[in-house]
């Protein structure tokens, strides 16, 4: 039998870690750029909660997690996906 260990990732605001099925996962894609849920390279995570996807220094954040300048694009396609978990 397999024993399924769930995967751990730090959400970059609370610093709370979570089961990774959990969290909103942010990646900067090597050709794609930036991308929810999907694509691979250097990746940020933010809990469902409230407090976390509202948090005013959150583009700070996850720049800085990322590496890289987010713009308005992103951060239209990202409350659009948190509007999902009200
Ligand atoms: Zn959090």
């Amino acid at each position: 039998m397999i024993q399924k260990t769930p995967v751990m990732r730090k959400c970059i605001s609370c610093r709370t870690t979570f089961d990774r099925n959990n969290l909103l996962k942010i990646t900067n894609d090597h050709k794609l750029g930036i991308m929810l849920n999907q694509g691979m390279g250097r990746s940020a995570y933010i809990c469902k909660s409230k407090k976390c996807y509202t948090d005013s220094k959150l583009q700070k954040k996850l720049q800085k997690a990322l590496k890289r300048t987010l713009n308005h694009d992103f951060f239209d396609i990202f409350e659009r996906e948190i509007a999902n978990y009200k």
